[in-house]
């Protein structure tokens, strides 16, 4: 008995110690987040256990009612934007509340899974202090924790005359092409917004990500003379086409690397027969030892932080291929893929304010991500209009493979976290 009552007595102390630096309404706001907690996790459950693989447009529509639903009940004005038909994707939501009190909010989501509906990971398992399921971090997890913390807004009077938009993706995984359309939506949506927030799974409660890498592909292809292998490197053969593709890759690996810049050949085929899928991603070849192969192709990504980091590696690699070896010729292309997203005032300012959010209720520091170890994401087509924050989703391990989870722990900190952020910023 009286062990029982020293840990009633610990626990009141701590609750006490950590709302101690809020103020009176957000000592308001997280006794709603505690009040709707159980509530988030079984709407987090249903939303799992729809399939809404990028690929399953019917899914995607389907997630996405729940969402409209929930987001009508808090006041939004909710529309669902379709892509075109031959893009198979299950499109937007965008959702809105008109206001005119403090920052202009874009929040920012997915409705996707990278399981389509052939994938043999399709429940929600709940395991102690985890939920296993597909989505469950990336990102539905991240979805209820933005609406959760709009819901207790509404619930606490702190939504009336903000100006907040919602986005979800039906096709974060993977993009409809052409991007220029799938992606039209929230370019015009970011630039009539002060600050985006993105709820992609969390790099841990100290971090959040204020930069990242962006992404793009290159193809090389190399033509050269076939001929007999015994005249290798002669004056009237040359070395054909494999060594002038090798020369080039390694003169990239000895020449190119810098801090923050990678790029990868993932993909190479030489012979004296290619040919190239139009996928981009298989080929079929045949040569022989004793002939030296006439063509070769490379694809390969490039990850920057910067455009200018990227011109200045492409300008590089052009220089590199086009020295070329004798009797041999090479060409070097490349794709736009996500634009780089580099550190700026503006989102270093916004992670300043959630860094503040966290200390004012004892979860510790919040720091910039190395964006070196971030993946490329929607934001990235947005950071050139508008001030970003993301990683700013759920805990959890796993996404994108059998088992991805979310730790159940730690998800009413991070809604409590999150809504006491949105009230700060649309608050002045
Ligand atoms: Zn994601």
């Amino acid at each position: 008995m009286i062990k029982k009552y020293t840990l009633i007595l610990l626990v009141s102390a701590c609750s006490y110690s950590f709302a101690q630096d809020l103020s009176v309404s957000e000592k308001k706001i997280i006794r709603r987040v505690e009040a709707n907690h159980e509530a988030s996790i079984r709407f987090l459950e249903e939303t799992v256990n729809i399939n809404s693989g990028s690929q399953n447009p019917e899914g995607v529509r389907r997630v996405g009612q729940l969402y409209s639903k929930f987001l009508e009940d808090l006041g939004f004005a909710t529309s669902w934007i379709d892509m075109p038909t031959e893009m198979n994707r299950g499109g937007h939501l965008i959702a809105e509340l008109k206001g005119n009190k403090g920052k202009r909010l874009l929040l920012i989501g997915h409705m996707d899974t990278v399981f389509e509906e052939d994938s043999p990971f399709q429940k929600w398992e709940r395991k102690d202090s985890i939920a296993i399921g597909p989505g469950t971090s990336d990102m539905k997890g991240g979805n209820m924790v933005l609406l959760y913390a709009l819901k207790v807004l509404h619930e606490a009077g702190e939504l009336k005359d903000r100006q907040i938009v919602v986005i979800l993706h039906g096709d974060e995984e993977s993009p409809g092409r052409p991007i220029a359309i799938s992606r039209k939506d929230i370019v015009a949506l970011a630039k009539r917004s002060d600050a985006a927030l993105a709820f992609e799974n969390g790099t841990g409660f100290e971090y959040a990500t204020v930069a990242r890498r962006g992404s793009s592909s290159w193809t090389l292809e190399v033509q050269a003379k076939q001929a007999h292998s015994s005249g290798i490197f002669s004056e009237n053969s040359g070395a054909g086409a494999i060594y002038e593709a090798s020369r080039i890759l390694n003169r990239f690996y000895e020449e190119l690397q810098e801090e923050n810049l990678t790029f990868n050949p993932g993909l190479i085929a030489g012979g004296t027969q290619v040919l190239m899928d139009s996928s981009g991603i298989k080929a079929e070849v045949s040569g022989k030892t004793n002939l030296i192969a006439n063509r070769a192709v490379v694809q390969g990504d490039l990850r920057s932080l910067t455009t200018a980091q990227l011109e200045r590696a492409r300008t590089k690699m052009k220089a590199i291929v086009a020295d070329h070896l004798p009797h041999a010729h090479a060409e070097i292309s490349f794709r736009d893929g996500y634009a780089p997203m580099p550190p700026t005032e503006g989102n270093l300012a916004l992670l300043a304010v959630l860094n503040k959010v966290s200390l004012d209720m004892k979860l510790g520091e919040v720091k910039a991500f190395d964006p070196g170890k971030r993946g490329a994401g929607d934001v990235s087509f947005i950071a050139t209009y508008v001030d970003v924050l993301d990683g700013l989703g759920v805990q959890g391990g796993g996404a994108h493979a059998p088992g991805e989870f979310v730790d159940l722990h730690s998800v009413e900190a991070i809604v409590k976290r999150t809504a006491i952020l949105f009230h700060r910023l649309t608050n002045n």
